[in-house]
């Protein structure tokens, strides 16, 4: 019997990740060019890259849990490696095969996401408390939209704003629309990317037994995140739903003469795209037609947007770990919008609601910039 020796092994796991695209490297070196962590730090794309193929990846080193997974690499690479599955299939290998080292606050949320169903920590009873008081209904047979709020603005107590002003909205539009609370777990997305596959595969068999069991049809959800991880990853499990990101739904009944508004928002507003929308599912036009719709708004642009967009710095677990003061991309976010003179930063992922949040909050800029999702600017102009 072959007996295969841990870099074998560990090749063969990323290979089968990153499948043959990975041969196709080239090193031309673009996906480090246009990887954003060169702007604040050194991270050598194509240097891990390289090591992949050779089987020397240097499982130990700090590298390995660097990437967010913005995909600018992926949509500049010239030989179509999907780097971000090279990235998941080495943090796999730390993480299932014990090589190297899961950074703690990462295998805190994991151990909560396993746990519990939320990287929080937080009791699974309390998951749909953020709508006690808004007559928001339980998913039920026949209901027309199941509204998905994610993790954090189920819980998050700034975060809850999110999922508060989305279910106001339907509420006030007569929507059919029901929560699924207690029994939804995290969709499994972000520490899919981490590298935990074997939770993300727990999680996601489990959320599709909830909904299909329910009969839920088509999922509104806030997060990115969870849009891309019910679209594009669930279907390869066996469950197939339409999903739609809020500014698409929002967008569908401005289109169809449900929503209007009434209040004027005169401020100057600049929307980050979230990488998870944008460069990950081209959805760029929606949110910026729903704030364009809204009276009075002035919509500004971020010197790179779209799909040169700069990440928050929240994707692929980032979220969950700590970065240092210097090298936090939405600090650099915050400082692009101050001089633009922009008074609201708009989100529409919670992750960079959390990002923009602590950097306005250590900026020490809270007086002079507000961070609000387009849920809650819609919210308030209706
Ligand atoms: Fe390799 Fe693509 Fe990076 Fe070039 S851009 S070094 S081909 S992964």
């Amino acid at each position: 019997m072959e007996v295969l020796s841990p870099y074998k092994e560990v090749t063969d796991v990323i290979l089968e990740a990153g499948g043959e695209p990975l041969k196709l490297c080239y090193q031309c070196g673009l996906c480090t060019g246009i990887c954003p962590w060169n702007t604040v730090r050194s991270f050598m794309v194509r240097r891990i890259m390289h090591e992949a193929q050779l089987g020397a990846t240097n499982f130990g080193s700090e590298d390995v849990w660097i990437c967010v997974t913005c995909r600018a690499c992926v949509q500049r690479c010239p030989r179509g490696v999907e780097i971000i599955d090279v990235m998941r299939a080495i943090r796999r290998a730390v993480a299932s095969l014990g090589i190297g080292v899961v950074p703690d606050a990462l295998r805190i949320s994991a151990k909560n996401i396993a746990g519990v169903g939320n990287p929080l920590g937080e009791e699974p009873e309390k998951r749909d408390d953020w709508a006690k008081d808004l007559g928001v209904k339980k998913f039920t047979r026949g209901t027309e939209i199941l509204y998905f709020p994610c993790c954090i603005p189920s819980y998050d107590p700034d975060v809850k704003t999110v999922s508060r002003s989305t279910a106001t909205i339907l509420n006030k539009l007569g929507i059919d629309f029901g929560i699924i609370g207690t029994e939804a777990k995290c969709c499994g997305e972000a520490i899919r990317k981490a590298g935990h596959e074997e939770i993300f595969q727990s999680l996601a068999k489990s959320n599709i037994n909830t909904f299909g069991s329910n009969g839920v049809k088509t999922i509104v959800v806030s997060s990115p995140h969870c849009y891309h991880a019910f679209k594009n990853e669930y279907p390869e499990l066996g469950g197939k739903f339409q999903v739609l990101h809020i500014t698409q739904y929002l967008v569908s009944l401005i289109d169809q003469g449900k929503l209007r508004f009434s209040k004027e928002i005169k401020k100057k507003v600049i929307y980050s795209d979230p990488c998870y929308l944008g460069r990950h599912n081209s959805i760029y036009d929606e949110p910026r037609k729903l704030l364009q719709s809204i009276p009075g708004l002035e919509l500004v642009e971020f010197p790179d947007s779209r799909e040169e967009a700069l990440c928050c710095g929240g994707g692929g677990g980032r979220i969950w770990m700590d970065t240092k003061k210097g090298e936090r991309f939405s600090d650099i976010r915050v400082e692009q919008a101050l001089e633009k003179g922009a008074n609201i930063i708009a989100v529409a992922c919670p992750y960079c609601f959390l990002n923009y949040r602590d950097s306005v909050l250590s900026m020490d800029k809270a007086e002079t910039i507000q961070v609000k999702d387009v849920s809650e600017l819609v919210a308030e102009a209706m």
